[in-house]
């Protein structure tokens, strides 16, 4: 419902007004809205804190406004914002306890998954001693918001070392200075991280699967911690000869290692792999890892008929935007066809797809047509998502982003 605009909102210097669809957006329960949904946004410095209103002046709440994304505002609160700094405390602090309920078994999680911790334009992932940080939006990255992120992070999680994360596109797209990855915080950017552990306490104790963080090195984080949880229940159905397509530094791998006679991870990135090897040291593991295009490989391997009876698929995203859907999905197609080709009666396929785009609902079909093409009875074991530490906001779809379908079949 629109409110009249508050006394603290007229002391606010500056104000958004929308067009009637970048209104019902809002009502929807978006927090963004598109520059086209802007109707006026005058003199607007970049990162600012602006009041937001209809065409009428009816207030609807405040927003971060960016000058140059074409996301150009994130809504923060529905209520005026007197004191940004110590709202955004607030949220680090209450994103901080969410994890603590959700969270039970790792050192290693996301701690701010930006919009939907409602903290928009700000990621945080704890790596044990070591944070993570990334900056994504004009206002996020401006004083006095960046201090108070890193000083709430440090009073409240005491790290070792905060490294901040720099996506040089991002910035560039925000119109952002460049900037440098690096130590924001402290002395240390690597250290050791273990997940999937259970209390040594408890019958079913478990050390864990530990990996090499180095935060100044590899992509995206470090880790893909959004599958976190994937990883243990993967684990749980996987046996016999396993073959990790896409391993990255063996998160999957790592943990079929439990459970597998013999484990192959594949994927094209040599550092990728060196660190993988290096995480099966740790865990006194050995695997087997082979530097390659997994389409070649999947193909080749098809040709000489091997079989195994556990295929991780976990692609990067495919599908970037809309316009790549359906060469995206035709990728997604020839792999699963593939790998479910290749599993022995009773084996097991945990495939993934990290693409937004790709909907929950088209990536079961493609894999029941993949599993129709392989002339193969597919029985679905699991149905999943990204970990918790990944939250998701009912009303902002993008939030929602990972599938995980653990098959069997004969
Ligand atoms: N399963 C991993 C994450 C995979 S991320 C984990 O849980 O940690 C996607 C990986 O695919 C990256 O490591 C990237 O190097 C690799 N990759 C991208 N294109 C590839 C290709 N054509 N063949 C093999 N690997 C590829």
């Amino acid at each position: 419902m629109a409110k009249k605009m508050p006394a603290a909102n007229r002391e606010m210097p500056y104000t958004v007004q929308l067009s009637p669809r970048g209104v019902a957006r809002l009502q929807g329960g978006h927090v963004w809205v598109y520059r086209s949904d802007v109707n006026a946004a005058k003199d607007l410095p970049a990162g600012a804190l602006g009041g937001v209103t209809d065409a009428r002046g009816e207030f609807l709440g405040t927003a971060l406004y960016s000058t140059s994304s074409q996301i150009a505002i994130r809504m923060i609160s529905r209520e005026p914002v007197a004191d940004l700094p110590a709202l955004i405390a607030q949220r680090i602090r209450a994103a901080i306890g969410y994890r603590k309920r959700v969270v039970a078994n790792s050192n290693a999680y996301r701690v701010v998954f930006s919009e939907a911790d409602l903290l928009p334009g700000l990621i945080v992932d704890r790596y044990n001693d070591v944070l993570s940080v990334q900056i994504l939006t004009q206002a996020m990255d401006a004083e006095p918001l960046r201090s108070a992120v890193l000083k709430t992070l440090v009073e409240e999680l005491e790290p070792a070392g905060i490294v901040e994360r720099v996506d040089p596109r991002i910035r560039e797209l925000e119109q952002l200075p460049l900037r440098k990855s690096g130590l924001c915080w402290g002395e240390k950017s690597s250290t050791v991280i273990t997940m999937n552990f259970r209390n040594s306490g408890d019958a079913a104790g478990q050390p864990g699967v530990r990996f090499h963080y180095e935060g100044l090195e590899g992509q995206k984080t470090g880790a893909f911690l959004d599958q976190r949880e994937n990883y243990a229940e993967a684990a749980q159905y996987a046996h016999g000869e396993a073959l990790d397509v896409f391993c990255y530094q063996g998160g999957f791998a790592l943990h079929l290692a439990a459970k597998c006679s013999t484990v192959t991870g594949v994927d094209s990135s040599r550092p990728a792999l060196e660190m993988a090897e290096k995480n099966a040291a740790l865990n006194g593991r050995e695997l087997e890892w082979i530097e390659g295009n997994a389409f070649d490989l999947l193909k080749d391997y098809a040709a000489v008929r091997r079989q195994y009876d556990t295929i991780v698929l976990d692609p990067p995203a495919f599908a970037k935007n809309k316009q790549d859907l359906e060469k995206a999905m035709r990728g997604y197609k020839e792999l699963n066809l593939r790998a479910l080709k290749m599993l022995r009666p009773g084996g097991v396929l945990v495939t993934c797809s990290c693409s937004f785009h790709v909907s929950s609902q088209a990536f079961t079909e493609m894999v029941a047509e993949a599993a129709r093409d392989a002339h193969r009875v597919a029985r679905v074991l699991e149905s999943r998502g990204q970990a918790k530490d990944h939250p998701i906001l009912l009303n902002v779809p993008e939030t929602s982003y990972l599938k995980c379908l653990v098959v069997t079949v004969r």
